[in-house]
């Protein structure tokens, strides 16, 4: 099945194509029809599985077939909300790269920067705004927004706006929308009160789901050094310069482990930046812009920081600590090897976190290969035991676990499987607050 056979419009494959994309995902292949039918959707699927383009291409599709409004202030037609700034701006990026042949503007609000260069540019007139419910309400109260004219509606991670405390801003925002309106609902579990709430949104909605990612991607080659806590900074300096990874993202459990290694590293000649709750804004999308342009080699983050960050051909995780609870680790390791594309998630395991590494094993049931013969080994690494009854699937379904040779040699960079180019230059307009 290919992009051509969904009923796509011509500039949309163009911007596809120019994307680099060959293959819907599956969760594309289920979406972008029902969405493209007027249907309103209710979607299990997580970052990582091409979630975005499920939704964004089919609206831009459906939002391209009446010309914007050329005289008058344009009205805003379709309104995303998401939980975090960084996932707003990725979608915000994504509406205007799969757009990019198309007249229709995006823009995106969020909070933590300045109002100005926002109300500026919904002054100018946008047809999609993609907005974090805190900033969205403020700008609605000040009547710098106005939702009567919105088609179609998507709330986007809504467990994570639950988790995060957001269920009251969103019920306000669905407040004052239109009663006719198209509504797309994603979310990556769904458990009762998701369900609850997506009652309240949508309409006679279709279903669509991809398998969650209870277990690690497969493609991603997952290794495990044992390590004393005291030699982690060296062992980490030593794969870092004994190999080409060109960057990488570490994981740490705490701001200040974050502020700490970052220092360490600049010691060691390896330019880095921490990302984490006690950064500014405007530092956090510096930081990860930065990174994404290749200007510093390595981007320390905490899990909360780090959440739905999407980085092109992010080829390296390394979870300097072990997280405590397993399913951060498969958050964390999402963050490479996206949309089929290798990578390699390497992680160090010191005598405190034996007990977290054996509850990654039990959720994912795979047993990670221990790298032997490294030169910060400690006596007895031997590997940490798959709890049973669940038998380790490592020879089926994780191909990575079968090839633990050198650790820090990518088994693919993403080239394969090209991602999406970030740009920034598009045919409409998009505003960067905090930039
Ligand atoms: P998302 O789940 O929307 O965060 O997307 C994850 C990553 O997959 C992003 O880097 C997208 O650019 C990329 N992606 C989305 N769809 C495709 C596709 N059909 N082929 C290749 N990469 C894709």
């Amino acid at each position: 099945m290919n992009f051509e056979s969904l009923g796509l419009t011509e500039p949309i494959l163009k911007a596809i194509r120019t994307e680099g994309y060959t293959t819907p995902t599956p969760i594309q292949l289920q979406s972008i029809p029902k969405v493209l039918q007027g249907k309103d959707l209710m979607a299990c699927a997580q970052t990582g599985t091409g979630k975005t383009a499920a939704f964004a291409v089919p609206m831009l599709q459906l939002l391209s077939k009446n010309e914007p409004s050329q005289q008058g202030r344009r009205p805003i037609r379709a309104l995303i909300l998401t939980p975090t700034r960084e996932l707003a701006l990725q979608i915000s990026e994504s509406f205007s790269a799969y757009g990019r042949y198309l007249p229709l503007r995006n823009m995106v609000v969020f909070g933590g920067v300045g109002q100005r260069p926002q109300t500026d540019g919904l002054k100018r007139g946008v047809d999609i705004l993609v907005a974090t419910p805190g900033r969205l309400l403020d700008l609605m109260q000040q009547g710098h927004v106005h939702l009567q004219n919105i088609e179609i509606f998507v709330l986007d991670e809504a467990d994570r706006m639950l988790d995060m405390g957001f269920v009251h801003d969103v019920k306000r925002v669905i407040a004052k929308l239109p009663a006719r309106r198209q509504s797309l609902f994603f979310s990556a579990t769904m458990a009762p009160e998701i369900i609850k709430l997506s009652s309240t949104i949508l309409t006679n909605p279709e279903h669509v789901a991809v398998t969650p990612q209870a277990t690690t991607a497969e493609t991603i080659q997952q290794s495990v050094y044992f390590v004393n806590k005291s030699d982690k900074v060296r062992l980490l300096v030593k794969i870092l310069k004994d190999t080409n990874i060109k960057t990488a993202l570490i994981f740490t459990r705490t701001k200040h482990g974050a502020n700490k290694l970052v220092k360490v590293l600049a010691n060691a000649g390896i330019d880095g930046e921490a990302i984490h709750g006690n950064k500014s804004q405007q530092a956090r999308v510096r930081a990860l812009q930065m990174f994404k342009n290749q200007e510093i080699r390595v981007l320390v983050a905490t899990d909360i920081a780090a959440r739905g960050i999407d980085i092109d051909e992010l080829a390296h995780v390394f979870n300097y600590e072990l997280p405590n609870i397993p399913e951060t680790y498969v958050h964390r390791i999402g963050r490479t090897g996206r949309a089929g594309a290798s990578g390699t998630a390497i992680s160090f395991c010191d005598s405190e976190e034996r007990e977290y590494l054996r509850d990654i094993q039990k959720l994912t049931g795979i047993q990670l290969p221990v790298v032997k013969g490294h030169d910060f080994e400690p006596d007895g690494s031997e590997p940490v035991p798959v709890p049973q009854p669940k038998a380790p699937r490592q020879q089926q379904n994780n191909r990575s676990a079968q090839r633990p040779k050198s650790p820090a040699t990518p088994s693919g960079n993403g080239q394969g499987n090209k991602r999406r180019r970030k740009t920034s230059s598009w045919s409409g307009h998009r505003d960067q607050p905090g930039r």
